[in-house]
């Protein structure tokens, strides 16, 4: 009796069957309509980072002229204001990488590839995530590998 259970339970590649290979493509990703979710959300993204690039880049040019002008006349000032100036320069980078990322994923949606984790791996990237991050390209588990292996290297390397 167990014998047969054991036959039964056997995958089918065991019993030597030929398994078709899996269409990545249909298994992984999300339907148009989930799509169309994810591209609101990310329209809604790339309008606050445009707004957001637009205020600093107006700040940015406020605070250059004030400096050119001698507004922050006292030297101390005029430390903190280069200081401030440096600030606002790295924020706009990130806003601006961030910008570039929402264009990557919206070309993704175009193409029906949003959602599938970039590793290799062909899987879904849980809504969860996309929802709190719409422009994750990999699944958190895929994520932490690659940076162990990235650290493994680096220790590897970095031994010698
Ligand atoms: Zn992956």
């Amino acid at each position: 009796m167990e014998t047969h259970l054991t036959v039964a339970i056997s995958s089918p590649e065991e019993r030597g069957i030929a398994v078709p290979v899996k269409p990545q493509q249909k298994e992984a990703g999300y339907y148009p309509l989930e799509l169309l979710e994810f591209k609101e959300l990310l329209m809604e993204k790339l309008e606050e980072t445009d707004r957001a690039i637009n205020d600093i880049r107006r700040k940015i040019s406020c605070e250059a002229d004030g400096h050119e002008k001698g507004f922050f006349g006292v030297h101390a000032e005029a430390g903190s204001a280069e200081e401030e100036l440096e600030k606002d320069a790295r924020l706009l980078t990130r806003l601006g990488d961030f910008w570039w990322q929402i264009q990557k994923s919206l070309r993704k949606i175009s193409f029906g590839t949003y959602g599938i984790c970039d590793c290799g791996c062909g899987q879904t990237i849980p809504r969860a995530r996309l929802l709190s991050n719409p422009v994750a390209n990999q699944r958190i588990e895929c994520k932490q590998k690659i940076t162990e292996e990235a650290k493994m290297r680096f220790v590897k390397t970095g031994a010698r």
